[in-house]
């Protein structure tokens, strides 16, 4: 409540300007009107696929990269509903044919992996290895737990040497778009712990078979911003650095809304070091595993949805001017993130 009241007097102050200032009141953050790019954002059209947890393809021109691509679903609760680091990796080849002939818009020139956690990467050496891609090439980022982790897990071996391994800090140039690559971190809960939080430092003796031998190593988050397009930044788990965050103005964030009670202001910290994103995505708020196909009628998703499209709606109401609209992801269906953005 003291909250509510709060962003109310701040909406109040910055609409009456700096002169409404009163002793005590805690002064407005953001005094002018939402954002305009500076730039030409609208030329090269963007299209965001959900494709269910943390994975999206970002579709323009014919092209796609692929972020934290997840499609097994595969059961990951003990009896007790918590995350259970023994049961088996159990990638499901059939889903992962069927999406990347029938949803993706086609090969993707990147695969951009967060972490090294289960649900962002155990399907990757699957997608790699698609026999109707072998003729593209394919490049992979991620950090060195990740490629020792994609390695073990049977990634095609020309797919391997062809990874560009990163660490958080690189502005990589490629054809029509950049990639900068953020050191980030990993969700933390209520208890401020989490899933297997290791680094690899060396390749591994033999395959995982289980969900708990895949750490996380270094969560990345990834800023791709396109010639003549939007400027998209990607996270795969529910934290930042904010200082690693500052000065970056992305047209449309990707924000993931696993449990976060953990962190200290979660959302409003975040939009606050974004400068209210002009789009936000929720992402990683769906239950994991059950089947995503049933269209809208499909509560497995739409209830989840709506409820961190709530909560981002909530934290962007509570800027001092709110800056930021939110748009409701359906899983497998292209959004038009230029449009959305005119
Ligand atoms: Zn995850």
């Amino acid at each position: 409540m003291l909250r509510m009241r709060r962003s109310v007097l701040q909406r109040m102050l910055a609409v009456g300007g700096g002169g409404l200032l009163t002793a005590g009141a805690a002064p407005a953050r953001h005094t002018s009107a939402p954002r305009r790019p500076d730039r030409d954002i609208t030329s090269t059209r963007l299209s965001m696929r959900w494709l269910g947890v943390a994975g999206w393809e970002l579709a323009f021109g014919g092209r796609s990269l692929l972020f934290d691509p997840y499609l097994s679903r595969m059961p990951y609760q003990g009896e007790d509903g918590a995350l259970d680091p023994e049961l088996p990796l159990r990638v499901d080849r059939a889903a992962v044919a069927r999406v990347a002939a029938d949803e993706l818009t086609g090969p993707p020139e990147l695969v951009l992996v967060s972490h090294g956690h289960f649900d962002h990467i155990a399907d990757v050496p699957e997608l790699l290895a698609q026999p109707r891609w072998r003729r593209h090439r394919i490049r992979t980022l991620c950090d060195l737990t990740s490629r020792h982790l994609l390695t073990a897990l049977g990634t095609p071996a020309e797919r391997v040497a062809d990874m560009i391994p990163v660490r958080g800090g690189e502005y990589l140039q490629f054809d029509g778009y950049t990639v900068q690559v953020i050191p980030s971190l990993h969700s933390q809960g209520a208890d401020h712990g989490y899933f297997a939080p290791d680094v690899l430092t060396a390749p591994l003796a033999k395959r995982p078979t289980t969900l708990g031998e895949l750490p996380e190593g270094s969560t990345l988050m990834y800023l791709v911003t396109f010639d003549g397009g939007p400027s998209v930044l990607l996270s795969g788990a529910s934290n930042y650095i904010a200082r690693e965050l500052e000065g970056l103005r992305p047209d449309v964030a990707v924000i993931s809304m696993t449990p976060h009670s953990g962190i200290h202001r979660y959302l409003d910290r975040l939009l606050d070091v974004l400068g209210d994103p002009p789009l936000l995505l929720p992402s990683h708020h769906d239950d994991m595993v059950s089947d995503l196909r049933g269209g809208a009628t499909n509560t497995v998703w739409a209830a989840p949805t709506k409820a961190a499209v709530t909560a981002l709606d909530t934290a962007a109401e509570g800027r001092a001017v709110k800056g930021s609209r939110v748009l409701t992801p359906r899983p497998m269906v292209a959004l038009d993130i230029t449009g959305a953005l005119r």
